[in-house]
């Protein structure tokens, strides 16, 4: 038993020893094959990228692009090196761009169109310093009131705005262009009045559409938001409200409130709403009878109104020309 046990263990042993060498070999010839597998790799990437740069360098009107990161070098740092491969955006980078892509798109859609860059819709692109008195609406009972309140106005030397009701101002044409020939401003204030958010698209579209033309919208009780401030845009409008509203259509008693208390109301009004500010009233209240003391008060308060130039055109300019 001993000598057979002494015969077979060291064959045991051999074999072990064979087997653990065959392993080692094989894992040897393993991991030397999966390195050339990565040299292989390495230089097949090498010859892609030597490949795009030459493609690069030899037609420079695609040399924003190439494979590998996707893009070639522009020719700036192709210059200052002869290639230097971009890197490939990581996941992170690229879900940056994309938030950003897309703020952009939301901030273009979103933003007043007439927002060009620094436009206040309030103050209706006035950086003058001066004040802009507006007259909106109509006048049903009596339509040359309104030339008649612009007549007063050139007389001393101002430039005010009206924004007509074209449902009306369609039937009285020559109302804006007396108001423009006295050198007034005349813009769009939609044609039937309408709440234009309440409207479907199409419909507050027609309206603006059907406005008196122009290059300003007041929309109807400075009622609007960001699609109405894309279709004002579409259509070729800047939003114009106010700074000041002297509620001169707000009736007490039945009755509109009078000369006086408007005067009063400008009067009394914060400087941050008369300096390049936007006045508003109404053709229909009492404002109009107000308008010789409001400009005497503006004046005594040291503000200039906008300045009567003469003749316009229905090309309202941004900023405005006061
Ligand atoms: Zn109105």
């Amino acid at each position: 038993m001993a000598t057979v046990q002494a015969l077979v263990v060291p064959l045991f042993r051999q074999r072990r020893f064979e087997l653990v060498h065959r392993l080692r070999l094989q894992h040897g010839l393993l991991r030397q094959l999966v390195f050339q597998q990565f040299l292989l790799q390495l230089e097949l990437r090498r010859k892609q990228l030597f490949l795009t740069r030459r493609s690069c360098l030899t037609r420079p009107a695609e040399s924003s692009f190439a494979p590998g990161c996707g893009r070639c070098q522009p020719e700036a740092v192709i210059t200052g090196s002869p290639f230097r491969p971009c890197r490939r955006p990581r996941p992170v980078t690229a879900a940056i761009a994309v938030l950003a892509a897309l703020s952009a798109v939301l901030a273009v859609c979103a933003a007043p169109a007439s927002a060009a860059a620094g436009y206040d819709a309030e103050r209706c692109g006035n950086t003058s310093g001066r004040v802009l008195l507006t007259l909106d609406d109509w006048s049903v009972e009596d339509p040359d009131r309104a030339v008649r309140a612009g007549s007063f106005l050139r007389g001393r030397g101002v430039r005010a705005a009206f924004f007509l009701v074209n449902h009306h101002a369609e039937r009285h044409p020559h109302i804006a262009v007396t108001l423009r020939r006295q050198g007034h401003w005349v813009g769009n204030h939609s044609y039937s009045h309408p709440h234009l958010p309440a409207l479907s698209e199409k419909a507050a579209r027609e309206e603006i559409r059907s406005g008196l033309r122009s290059t300003l919208l007041r929309p109807p009780f400075g009622d609007y938001g960001p699609r109405e401030t894309a279709l004002a845009a579409e259509l070729g409008y800047r939003i114009c409200t106010w700074t000041l509203d002297t509620l001169d259509w707000e009736k007490t008693g039945g009755q509109f409130p009078g000369p006086e208390v408007l005067r009063a109301r400008v009067r009394q009004a914060p400087a941050a709403a008369k300096r390049s500010g936007v006045v508003l009233g109404h053709l229909f209240t009492r404002f109009p009878d107000a308008l010789p003391g409001i400009v005497d008060d503006l004046h005594d308060q040291g503000y200039g109104l906008c300045r009567n130039g003469g003749p316009t055109t229905a090309s309202i300019p941004d900023p405005l020309d006061c």
